[in-house]
């Protein structure tokens, strides 16, 4: 069994042009992760999974613009728009994201008043969603992270899989950010002091 992982990273219509948090070029990277996923035979799919009136969305907080920040219990959390609320159509994967044979698929952010970038830790910072714990039942060592976006949930989700003791790629070209403030470079800084091994989908893809 192969002892490496393939992280795919909330590949939502609300992620993609056009959905209520658009990532730009969010589509672009679609056939490029259904081809990289058919060199893993260990794939998870995260799914962003909000509750309506979730406390990560501005609409939960009267007076609040999109993209201000909130003070959480747990610290500051920036305000998005409603986004991927669970069972909407929103919140369904693109639908030509094609990789059939993942393993798992990890929902995330379903607490009505903590938020998940990372698909390992909740924004509290303690509570786990399982993901270790799945990954190491399986022996997996190595992960390889990718999908949207670079800057949020693949670059939280990278430097935890590091956390937890985890060899991690991140795929910056088949990943796609939303660069908030400067929020893009900020994450690869993150990434580079967590030990994350940036790479391209050139170094990873066998001809
Ligand atoms: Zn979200």
């Amino acid at each position: 069994m192969s002892n490496r992982a393939l992280l795919v990273v909330d590949m939502q219509n609300d992620f993609m042009p056009g959905g209520a948090l658009a990532v730009a070029g969010g589509h672009d990277i679609v056939a490029t992760i259904n081809k990289l996923a058919t060199q893993f035979s260990n794939v998870v799919l995260t799914q962003d999974w909000h509750t309506p009136g979730h406390a990560s969305f501005a609409s939960s907080h009267p007076g609040k613009d999109v993209y201000e920040t909130f003070d959480a219990f747990y610290g500051p959390q920036v305000l998005w728009p409603d986004h991927c609320v669970m069972g909407t159509e929103g919140a369904a994967f693109h639908p030509d994201l094609d990789i059939p044979h993942a393993g798992l698929v990890l929902r995330k952010g379903y607490h009505p008043a903590v938020d998940s970038y990372s698909a390992f830790l909740e924004a509290d910072r303690t509570t786990r969603t399982g993901l270790d714990g799945w990954l190491a039942s399986r022996g997996i060592t190595e992960v390889v992270v990718c999908g949207v976006a670079t800057d949020f949930c693949v670059g939280w989700t990278a430097c935890d899989a590091r956390h937890f003791g985890l060899t991690v790629s991140m795929v910056d070209d088949a990943s796609r950010g939303i660069d908030l403030d400067g929020s893009l470079a900020r994450a690869h800084r993150n990434m580079d002091i967590a030990g994350v091994d940036i790479v391209t989908i050139g170094q990873l893809l066998v001809v």
